[in-house]
């Protein structure tokens, strides 16, 4: 799912000149909603093409970490101001109208994300500094290839 959104989005992120590198796990594997995650990864991807502008460097991770699957999405954006970091999953909330003038939107998408998230047991974790860039994460728990089978064997 994360490498067809990757080659998706790969004109968008050319013609907007934001560099974007990525370290992918391929293998790893979650149990939940392909649609709802998808558009998770989808939502947070477009937003930091969209709100990093030109010249920012966006990176993508999706690996194992403390046994869970671990995705983040840092950018080198305008970075969000600790007044509206715990607004910004509202919905319709969005940051200063001037900062956003030329970029539609609807304020919905991280409230979208945050939802996704919780109907998969998980959170979004939203960690931004002015001036430095944004980073958004969350995990789940993995699916191991050896797990099935000790399944199958307990039963
Ligand atoms: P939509 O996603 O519905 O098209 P939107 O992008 O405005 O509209 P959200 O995705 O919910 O809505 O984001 C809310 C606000 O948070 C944005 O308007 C923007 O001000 C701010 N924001 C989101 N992501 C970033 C980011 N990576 N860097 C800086 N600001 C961000
Ligand atoms: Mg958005």
């Amino acid at each position: 799912t994360i490498h067809n959104l990757l080659s998706e989005l790969a004109l968008v992120i050319e013609s907007e000149q934001v560099h974007v590198s990525a370290h992918i796990d391929e293998t790893l594997t979650v149990l939940g909603s392909p649609e709802r995650l998808h558009a998770v990864v989808h939502n947070l991807l477009t937003n930091a093409i969209k709100y990093s502008g030109e010249g920012a460097r966006i990176y993508i991770e999706w690996q194992a970490q403390e046994g869970q699957a671990h995705f983040r999405i840092q950018d080198t954006g305008p970075g969000i101001a600790p007044e509206h970091l715990a607004r910004l999953t509202e919905r319709f909330y969005r940051v200063a109208a001037d900062r956003n003038s030329r970029s539609g939107g609807t304020g919905l998408g991280l409230a979208i994300v945050k939802h996704a998230l919780e109907a998969h047991h998980s959170q979004l974790h939203i960690d931004s500094t002015e001036g430095e860039g944004s980073c958004f994460s969350f995990s789940l728990p993995k699916i191991n290839s050896d797990c099935h089978k000790s399944d199958i064997q307990a039963t």
